[in-house]
């Protein structure tokens, strides 16, 4: 069936509600409604041609009205040392965006993107060199798990917000998407396999805790102190180390869950143990982790990572102050999929 799917809306940006209105209104009902959900989510289908058990009128209403997918997906990358591979993504006004898919025995991890661009600038992640251009609508953050899934023929495991973008300034959307991660109809994910990365937007920390959104939240810290973090992430001019902390254990302690800070480690900047010993003093009492993420090269940028013997030199200083603490292993660095360099 011919239609211009540019003018359509996305059926997961429309309250199931006014979908089953929709139905009615052409002669539908709840259980047409289900095998819709079921279709777009259980078995992966591109169109609505491939829903079998709606009659023919009511597929085709629904395909002249609603698109299911928003995005197309453009081409892939695989890395050939992990498996990692990388989803180019275009959406219906032309904006690319990329996913990461990870591979590991016992589970799948799907990184995504929010937003196109990153309106944060941190100064050593690749997605801060492009500038803010739009925010990615729920249906376009859902767009990426079912087309991967559906070209993997796999479900993930866990989803991380960890792409492109700053999740908590795309408040709204990102919490729809969250819902349909979590939902039945939707991926009927456990809410703790969703984890969500902040550069640290203290008021949306606050409220993810208030409304009750039980995501694992992890802080993109990256400095113990106020001048440092100022230093490479602008953020910190609203938000500085000790209010990001505060708003962490508040989350935590709402959640009832352990927050986890990552840190980037670059060379010669943040990584001396004077820094480790402050870290340790302002996550003191608290139930956290944190990640240690050496930094990935992004072109162009003065960074380096440091040495190992100073990554681990940094980790043992944590660790013998009684904080839990884990290097994160960089995957797919061969394809520009790792950590900071989705640009
Ligand atoms: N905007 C979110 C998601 C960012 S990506 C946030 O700020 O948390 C996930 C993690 O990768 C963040 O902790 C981010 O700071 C980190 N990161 C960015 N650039 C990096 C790089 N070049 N090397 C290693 N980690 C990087």
């Amino acid at each position: 069936m011919q239609v211009n799917s540019g003018t359509l809306r996305p059926l997961i940006d429309v309250p199931p509600s006014e979908v089953l209105a929709f139905l009615v209104r052409h002669g539908g009902k709840a259980s047409h409604l289900k095998e819709t959900y079921g279709g777009l989510f259980q078995r992966r289908v591109l169109d609505c041609d491939d829903l079998p058990q709606l009659p023919r009128e009511l597929r085709e209403a629904l395909a002249q009205t609603y698109t299911l997918h928003p995005l197309n997906l453009r081409r892939t990358d695989r890395s050939d040392i992990d498996g990692t591979m990388r989803y180019f993504f275009r959406a219906r006004d032309g904006k690319e965006i990329s996913a990461v898919y990870l591979p590991e025995p016992k589970r799948l991890s799907l990184c995504i993107s929010s937003q196109v661009g990153c309106a944060y600038a941190c100064s050593f992640c690749a997605s801060g060199l492009v500038r803010f251009d739009r925010q990615l609508s729920a249906a376009e953050i859902i767009d990426q798990i079912l087309l991967i899934a559906r070209d993997q023929k796999r479900s993930p495991t866990n989803i991380l917000f960890m792409g492109m973008g700053e999740p908590l300034a795309n408040y709204t959307e990102v919490v729809s998407a969250i819902r349909w991660m979590t939902a039945m109809p939707g991926l009927n994910l456990g809410p703790s396999r969703i984890s969500l990365s902040t550069s640290g937007l203290v008021p949306q920390v606050i409220r993810l805790a208030d409304e009750g959104v039980r995501v694992r939240l992890a802080i993109s810290l990256h400095a113990a102190r106020d001048e440092m973090r100022l230093k490479i992430m602008p953020v910190s001019g609203r938000f500085g180390v000790r209010e990001v902390t505060q708003a962490a254990r508040y989350y935590s302690e709402k959640a009832k869950m352990a927050v986890m800070f990552e840190y980037i480690l670059l060379d010669g900047v943040n990584d001396n143990l004077a820094d480790a010993g402050l870290l340790a003093e302002l996550l003191e009492g608290f139930d956290c982790r944190v990640n240690l993420i050496p930094y990935n090269p992004v072109p162009g940028l003065p960074f380096q990572a440091p040495a190992p013997e100073r990554i681990l030199r940094f980790q043992r200083c944590l660790t013998e102050r009684g904080v839990l603490v884990f290097i994160r292993k960089p995957k797919g660095s061969d394809i520009g999929s790792a950590c900071g360099q989705l640009g």
